[in-house]
């Protein structure tokens, strides 16, 4: 009689705790894994998050599923890194019919001055979108997404805020651990080169210049004469290291390498994390891996 009262207790209990609704999950989607992981961070374990470009995926040159429209015509609110990023986006909302906002994460992002250097940008006019590659950057869409997320279902408000704040104190350590160990770089090694240009909001931040025989997107091939222009160039101003990306071809960058006698460094994730087992399943994780290899460059 005792337990059955209990039982009937605590059902009610669970009842007044969870009224209807409180307990299914928000539906975010975000356009690319590093994104995804800033959305479960700030959303934390109410939040199902779901991305369109995985892991080590590309999402300069992506072909969006039919699945893909199913997780935004599913979603509750939709998040993209927007300055140019997801150039297959616009068509696959469409052709989905969500009713979901689509949230531009990178709102209020200054991006960098066009340079007017011969620096190998074959994107000329084009915005550089991988703002995520410098911490307080990083901060900003962290802020638009809780921003978002309060909006979108206030009464989980006060867990965004909270969550967010957590992660921004841990953003804020990361920056400074950044920059405490590109401090150990010896200037004269603080050039490198990748395959594309994706660290230039990285540069700009921490001092550590990037060449690359693509520009901003993958989408354009180098030519042969791009490549010779960009030997000669490491020829005669030496680059610290040569870096391979977990999104591009490496057979580029390791023909630069061969021709020029640069030494090959390791890889870089510059647009995606890795699978969960990888290196960089997460923002913090691909930052610090990034950062290790660069500094091996100081051996
Ligand atoms: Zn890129």
């Amino acid at each position: 009689m005792k337990s059955r009262a209990i039982a009937a207790a605590v059902l009610a209990l669970s009842f007044i705790a969870f009224p209807t609704g409180a307990q299914e999950k928000l539906k975010a989607t975000a356009s690319f894994s590093i994104l995804g992981d800033f959305v479960k961070n700030v959303g934390g374990a109410r939040t199902a998050v779901a991305t369109l470009v995985g892991p080590n995926g590309n999402a300069h040159a992506y072909t969006p599923s039919p699945a893909d429209a199913k997780k935004l015509a599913d979603s509750d609110i939709v998040f993209v890194n927007g300055l140019g990023f997801e150039g297959w986006l616009e068509r696959l909302v469409k052709a989905s019919a969500t009713k979901a906002p689509i949230i531009v994460a990178t709102k209020g992002v200054k991006t960098p001055e066009r340079s007017s250097d011969a620096d190998h940008d074959h994107d000329h006019g084009r915005t550089d979108p991988h703002a995520w590659q410098s911490v307080a950057n990083a901060k900003i869409y962290v802020a638009n997404i809780r921003d978002a997320l309060s909006a979108a279902d206030p009464a989980r408000a006060s867990t965004y805020q909270a969550n967010a704040a957590a992660y921004l104190a841990k953003l804020d350590a990361l920056d400074q651990e950044v920059k405490s160990v590109i401090a150990t770089i010896p200037p004269d090694r603080r050039r490198v080169l990748t395959s594309h240009n994706a660290f230039g909001y990285f540069d700009a931040a921490y001092g550590i210049h990037f060449l690359a025989p693509q520009g901003v997107s993958t989408d354009a091939e180098a030519s042969a004469k791009d490549v010779a222009a960009i030997v000669s160039q490491i020829k005669k101003q030496k680059v610290g290291g040569v870096f391979l990306e977990n999104v591009t071809d490496p057979r580029l960058v390791q023909q630069i390498a061969r021709e020029s006698g640069a030494k090959m460094g390791g890889v870089l994730y510059s647009d995606a994390l890795t699978e969960e087992k990888g290196d960089a399943p997460t923002y913090i994780d691909l930052i610090r891996h990034n950062l290790r290899q660069l500094a091996a460059l100081t051996s």
